[in-house]
């Protein structure tokens, strides 16, 4: 296996960009290379005529290494079906941009790329968009077992700048009722799964009964699972299609009660907050889905070195988690697809 990254590899190997290529063939591969049009691992890797560098039609040096398939008979590199395809942004820069995004707890803002990679605020813009899209749990199967469910409100600044309708926010609330205010801050529900430090955030519309179950049942087995929620009537309409649910009161005070706690998703969110505000200064409502997968994949992976993290983030982001069937099943569209917010918005 491929060595977890480290500042040093990062600042060496790196640099140069063969090395990068092969580094990623081997986290991609692990010393048998498939080819990502039919599986098959009759291949075999096409040497540059005459040095290192193979010649562009266009008489550029590329770095690119390239493959043959004996079965369908097509060229392929590692890059194919990746969040890297097509890029024209050296692959030793992506790795420097997803080791420097991996480490610390809060993220890495692009115009920090921008300035520590020497590229031009679009490009890392777009490459720490196409990295956290990445990181997305797609086709993940349903989460199960003890189950955390909470929403919070994010954002709003500035407030409502191009006339937009107001959401709501939750001011505070009492004997289970909730008193709303009108306001620009976007609505995100989280479920955790405190045994396995499984999350997974949805930019929802609103946090009504009807929405969050829809994004419930899509990602958690209910029936398999035992629900912990704060006192929000939203959980009490699905209630009984849980194994078991269980609340605390919050505005009575009650925070743990017989295991039963929201501690967890306060922390996450506590988390989001402090990244969102320190280091990108504000996200806008619809990029908040591709923040809210950063924040899942750090929290799951947040007990591992700086290092390991940013190799898991690499398997992630070409691909070698993600079996070739839900390759050629989903494409490589599907990494790159905006989440959405899911729900529609109620009658006004
Ligand atoms: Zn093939």
């Amino acid at each position: 296996m491929a060595q977890p990254m480290s500042l040093a590899t990062v600042a060496s190997k790196f640099s140069n960009e063969s090395a990068a290529w092969e580094y990623v063939e081997e986290l991609r591969w692990n010393g048998t290379p498939e080819c990502p049009r039919c599986g098959s691992q009759d291949v075999f890797y096409m040497a540059p005529r005459t040095d290192e560098l193979r010649t562009t039609r266009t008489g550029m040096k590329s770095f690119r290494r390239v493959w043959r398939c004996r079965g369908c008979k097509k060229q392929f590199s590692v890059l194919i079906g990746t969040i890297f395809e097509g890029t024209k942004i050296p692959l030793s820069k992506w790795l420097m941009a997803i080791y420097l995004m991996s480490a610390g707890k809060n993220g890495v803002a692009a115009l920090e790329l921008q300035r520590d990679l020497g590229i031009t605020y679009k490009s890392a813009w777009f490459m720490v968009h196409r990295i956290r899209e990445a990181m997305a749990n797609i086709g993940s199967t349903k989460m199960f077992g003890t189950i955390i469910a909470d929403e919070t409100w994010v954002g709003g600044k500035p407030a409502n700048k191009h006339g937009r309708s107001k959401k709501s926010e939750i001011l505070s609330s009492s004997e289970g009722k909730r008193v709303y205010k009108k306001t620009d801050k976007t609505p995100v529900l989280t479920v955790i799964n405190p045994d396995t430090d499984v999350a997974r955030s949805t930019v929802v519309v609103d946090t009504t009964g009807k929405t969050l179950r829809k994004v419930i049942a899509d990602q958690v087995d209910m029936a398999a699972s035992d629900l912990m929620t704060d006192e929000s009537t939203s959980y009490k309409s699905f209630s009984s299609e849980w194994a078991s649910h269980q609340s605390v009161n919050h505005s009575r005070g009650e925070y743990v009660r017989d295991g039963v706690s929201t501690n967890k998703a306060e922390g996450f969110f506590s988390q989001m907050k402090r990244s969102i505000d320190g280091t990108h200064h504000g996200v806008s409502p619809e990029h908040l889905g591709r923040y809210a997968n950063e924040f899942d994949f750090r929290y799951g992976h947040r007990k591992i070195s700086d290092g390991e993290r940013a190799s898991a983030m690499v398997a992630r982001a070409e691909g070698a988690s993600i079996s070739y069937r839900m390759l050629i099943s989903r494409g490589p569209v599907a990494m790159g697809t905006r989440p959405r917010p899911v729900g529609r918005p109620g009658p006004r």
